[in-house]
Parts: structure tokens; C-alpha cells; sequence
């Protein structure tokens, strides 16, 4: 992409000025995501009384986890005005621009909706399955580690990216995340 394209895609008018990351703060800011994964396989761990269920559940989740990150950097990340910056606060758009070239940034709200959509189980089956465990067989350590991934996935989570990566993004009025929530 040349320099006068790239800029286009930077015109921030009416925003706070976009931030710049270094790696150990994209790093940071992965790691209430992999927490989250880490929580929600070891729920199976827990959960399954036959622990070759239990791991190959949480395997299966982890892939899950880290097959969903990829999804967003490889179907959506390329539409995002933050593609191959260090604006980006999680790495993916550098990650990205390895993976597939620019795309239109016009379409990063229609690429939103389509794809977030596939991450999205990540954040309710351990809670389903960890609920259904629970039924079968009450445990305070599974308790216990359904409301720390209830807390981690749905309030840590969700404040580390507004925090980082909304606050003064220039698609945060195209964005469906932070329509819904206004
Ligand atoms: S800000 Fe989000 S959509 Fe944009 S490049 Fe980074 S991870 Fe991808």
C-alpha cells in the first residue's frame, strides 16, 4: 500500500490522537485473551471425570482459541485501518499484513458482524459446559473457576480492549461493538 493511501486510511479527525504500541504491550494486551482460553479449557479439565475426555475437550478448546485469533487476523484485520501500524494494540494487524494484503476499510463494519460471530462460542461454552458439570456433579473448584472466567471473559475482557483499543480508534464509529453499547 503506498504512503498516500496509508494515510487515508490514518485521517483521525475528531478522535484522540491513535496510540502507538510497542510488542511487550501487544503482548499485555493478549493476555486477557489467552487467560480466558486457558480459564475455559481447564473448566473441561475439571468438569469431565474421565480425564483423557477432559483434556482432549480442552485441546480441542485451546485450538479453538487460537484458530478463532487467526480467523479475525486473517478475515477481518485486513479490512481495519489499523493493518500493518503499531496502532494496532494487539499485534494482529502487523500479524495480518503477513497473512493478506489491505482490503477496503470501508467494509471493516460489514467484515465485523460477519465474522466476530465465529469467536463468539468462545466466551459461552465453558460457561455452558461448566453449568452442566456443575449439575452433574457439584464442585466449589469448578465453581469457583466459572465465576473467574465469568469475570475474566466478561468484565476484564471487555474493559483491557475498551480501554486499549477503542477509545480512540478512527472506526470507532463504524464500529457494531460500540453502537450496541451506545
Ligand atoms: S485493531 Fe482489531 S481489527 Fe484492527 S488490526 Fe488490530 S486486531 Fe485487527
Amino acid at each position: 500500500m503506498d504512503r498516500k493511501a496509508s494515510n487515508n486510511y490514518w485521517s483521525n479527525e475528531g478522535h484522540e490522537p491513535l496510540r502507538e504500541y510497542s510488542r511487550g504491550q501487544e503482548l499485555t494486551n493478549n493476555l486477557p485473551y489467552i487467560a480466558m482460553i486457558i480459564l475455559g479449557a481447564t473448566t473441561f479439565i475439571l468438569g469431565f471425570e474421565n480425564p483423557i475426555w477432559g483434556w482432549s475437550a480442552a485441546i480441542t478448546y485451546l485450538i479453538y482459541g487460537v484458530a478463532g485469533a487467526l480467523w479475525i487476523i486473517i478475515f477481518m484485520c485486513p479490512y481495519c485501518s489499523r493493518w500493518n501500524t503499531s496502532n494496532c494494540p494487539c499485534g494482529y494487524g502487523r500479524i495480518a499484513a503477513r497473512l493478506s494484503k489491505k482490503k477496503d476499510s470501508n467494509r471493516f463494519k460489514e467484515k465485523f458482524k460477519k465474522h466476530i460471530p465465529v469467536i463468539v462460542p468462545l466466551w459461552f461454552i465453558p460457561i455452558v459446559a461448566g453449568i452442566a458439570f456443575a449439575i452433574r456433579s457439584f464442585s466449589w473448584s469448578l465453581f469457583i473457576l466459572l465465576i473467574v472466567f465469568a469475570l475474566e471473559a466478561f468484565i476484564v475482557l471487555p474493559l483491557f480492549s475498551t480501554k486499549h483499543s477503542c477509545v480512540n480508534c478512527p472506526q470507532k464509529d463504524l464500529c457494531p461493538w460500540i453502537e450496541r453499547r451506545s
